[in-house]
């Protein structure tokens, strides 16, 4: 979908293996929804992945979601922050396990590069459980400085990815 005057489409990929993931990754859907200036035009179904951290976690649930927002990028963020921290996240161990993870994928076609938020999500084109989703909601992106979507998520790695609602 393409922006109205003022509003930057973005992209937000969600993850969680801790406390009923579905219901997490649910409840984060419907938290995105609330977002003030920012509208949620579209959600992928929910995928299983297997983890790519530290051993002996569970497997995650992941999805994706399509913004329209007046916001900015880094207030965006904020807002993300917000509702991770709403859902008990906490950050123990690098890419441990976490109730609640919201990423921002994509924000327009711009590439932002400061000390606390990195546009397109860096890792991102390496990980099957973000561009499958992206790809079910938005076939037709572009991801600035790396490619069609559909030409990175042939070339991806897998995580044994299963398409789970
Ligand atoms: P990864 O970023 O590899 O997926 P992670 O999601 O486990 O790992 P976090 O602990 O959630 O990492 O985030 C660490 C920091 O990443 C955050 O404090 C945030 O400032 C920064 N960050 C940079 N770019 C982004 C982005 N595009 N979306 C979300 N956070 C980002
Ligand atoms: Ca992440
Ligand atoms: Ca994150």
């Amino acid at each position: 979908m393409s922006a109205s005057a003022g509003t930057i489409v973005a992209y937000v990929g969600l993850g969680s293996n801790l406390e009923e993931p579905v219901r997490q990754v649910e409840a984060g859907l419907r938290a995105l929804e609330a977002i003030p200036e920012t509208r949620c035009t579209a959600r992928s179904s929910l995928y299983t992945s297997e983890p790519m951290g530290p051993p002996g976690q569970s497997d995650y649930i992941n999805g994706a979601a399509e913004l329209h927002t007046r916001l900015g990028a880094h207030d965006l963020l904020l807002r993300l922050q917000a509702i991770e921290q709403a859902h008990g996240r906490k950050r123990e161990i690098h890419w441990g396990p976490r109730t609640l993870d919201l990423d921002l994928l994509l924000f327009g076609q711009l590439t932002i590069d400061t000390a606390l938020l990195k546009v397109p999500h860096p890792c991102m084109c390496e990980r099957d459980f973000v561009l499958a989703p992206l790809f079910e909601i938005a076939p037709g992106l572009n991801i600035p400085g790396k490619g069609a979507l559909t030409d990175l998520l042939r070339d991806c790695p897998s995580n044994h990815l299963k398409r789970c609602g």
